[in-house]
């Protein structure tokens, strides 16, 4: 792709830095309402048109996958790659008790909690659904290296010297965006000292849809059921064994998940490679200033656990595309802060809660010390009874896979009918 080297009218109508799947959806929606885009990636067109597997098994919300469907990404995934998720059920240490959390629909046949899809099959969906808008233009191997925000332009300088401007920059350069800190927008960053360690793991048992964590002293274990009686592990580990989990020889990998599961899923059997993450959860200052936005983990950088990182970038990508339509509409500047300050306000509404009880939850179930382990206790045990508390220890603990309005904490018709199934 050749790049306008202009310095003289506006490249397009927003550049968004990044094509990672937040950067994409944007590009889908901002040209749905009829502006143009200009996509800049810093990574090659044959890593974007080829991603590898990340390890990442992406739970998408209702709402999640509402947004995907109406941007045309859903259309793009092959059934097969799709897993839905009918339940999900927590264990604490080394209690016999267990929490369970599935949906039912009014009178209507039993719903998922969510879906499964890997991460790299989004980014996949995603490129397909921005190629296939002709406002859309993509530019790769175009790394953003300076930006300037002027009264009624915002320019960007890549690193081969190349400048481009447009009245909206929106920057989608995941959770240590430089454009962030370029644009002059702080972040709070939480290092949780620990990493996540994923794999996927082929078991004898079916797993019948049902997700477990379980919060083990020492470490937790995240078991995600997958398609082909497949599930994707994700233990998590003191940084510091990090290195030690990554390099242990596939059956002892297996044989560990399958130890700290109980043997629920019968033997094991590691698949493909381990992937490690690192956990960092960082949350943006701000969202907006004038001829910048921020969106994805760029604006909010979610601890996995809650599943919302990618949720949150499809809401985010919703409610900016929505007030830049309605600014484009009325003939308003798309970069004043009048318009992005909605999105900022909205954005932060929906996502500050979720980032602080998370990261207030994941300190909690990964204390050690005795005093925590009994008030874990006791929140599991309140999640199970007072109404407002379980909601909030439904979505932080179960990977908040609905919205909150249709969730139910109740067994579904679908768990009734096939008995408790796999208690300890
Ligand atoms: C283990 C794990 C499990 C997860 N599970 C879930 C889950 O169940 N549910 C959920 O909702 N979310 C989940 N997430 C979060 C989700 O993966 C992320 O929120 C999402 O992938 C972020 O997408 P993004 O487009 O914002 O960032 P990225 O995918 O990081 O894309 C950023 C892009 O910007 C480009 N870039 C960076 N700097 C520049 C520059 N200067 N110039 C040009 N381009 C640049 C990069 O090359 C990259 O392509 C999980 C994350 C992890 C780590």
């Amino acid at each position: 792709m050749v790049l306008p080297d202009s310095s003289r009218g506006a490249d397009a109508d927003v550049l968004i830095i990044g094509a990672g799947p937040a950067g994409l959806a944007l590009a889908c929606a901002v040209a749905d309402a009829g502006l143009s885009v200009q996509l800049l990636e810093q990574g090659s067109l044959a890593a974007l048109e080829a991603p590898a597997p990340d390890g990442r098994e992406i739970a998408l919300t209702q709402r999640g996958r509402r947004v995907m469907q109406a941007l045309g990404l859903w259309q793009h995934l092959s059934p097969a790659e799709v897993a839905p998720l009918c339940e999900a059920r927590v264990l604490d240490g080394n209690s016999p008790s267990l929490l369970r959390f599935a949906v039912q629909e009014d009178g209507g046949p039993p719903s998922p909690l969510g879906w499964l899809v890997p991460n790299h099959r989004i980014r996949s969906a995603a490129l397909a659904a921005a190629r296939s808008r002709p406002g859309v233009q993509l530019a790769c191997e175009a790394r953003v290296a300076a930006l300037a925000l002027g009264p009624d332009r915002a320019r960007v300088t890549l690193a081969d010297g190349r400048r481009l401007s447009a009245p909206l920059v929106v920057a989608a350069d995941s959770r240590l965006s430089q454009t962030r800190r370029m644009a002059g927008i702080g972040a709070s960053v939480h290092d949780f000292g620990r990493s996540m360690i994923v794999g996927r793991v082929a078991h004898e048992q079916p797993h019948d849809g049902i997700a477990w964590e379980c919060f083990r002293y020492g470490n937790s274990l995240a078991l995600l059921p997958l398609n082909e009686r497949q599930a994707s592990a994700i233990v998590t580990v003191s940084s510091d064994l990090a290195a030690q989990w990554l390099a242990l020889p596939d059956e002892e990998f297996a044989a560990r998940i399958e130890l700290q599961s109980g043997g629920r899923l019968g033997a094991m059997r590691a698949v493909g490679a381990r992937h490690h993450y690192p956990l960092v959860g960082v949350y943006a200052h701000r969202f907006a200033a004038p001829r910048f936005a921020l969106i994805g983990d760029a604006a909010v950088g979610m601890h996995p656990v809650t599943a919302h990182g990618w949720n949150f970038g499809l809401y985010g990508v919703e409610v900016l595309a929505r007030e830049l339509a309605a600014a484009h509409s009325a003939g308003r500047d798309i970069g004043a802060l009048s318009t992005l300050q909605a999105f900022e306000h909205e954005h932060r509404r929906a996502t500050l809660p979720m980032y602080l009880g998370t990261n207030a939850l994941v300190s909690l179930f990964t204390d050690e010390r005795a005093l925590p382990k009994l008030v874990r206790r006791t929140v599991l045990a309140l999640a199970g009874r007072v109404p407002p508390f379980s909601g909030l220890i439904r979505s932080a603990l179960t990977r908040q896979l609905t919205e909150a309005r249709d969730a139910a904490r109740t067994l579904s018709p679908w768990h009734r009918r096939r008995g408790p199934g796999f208690g300890p």
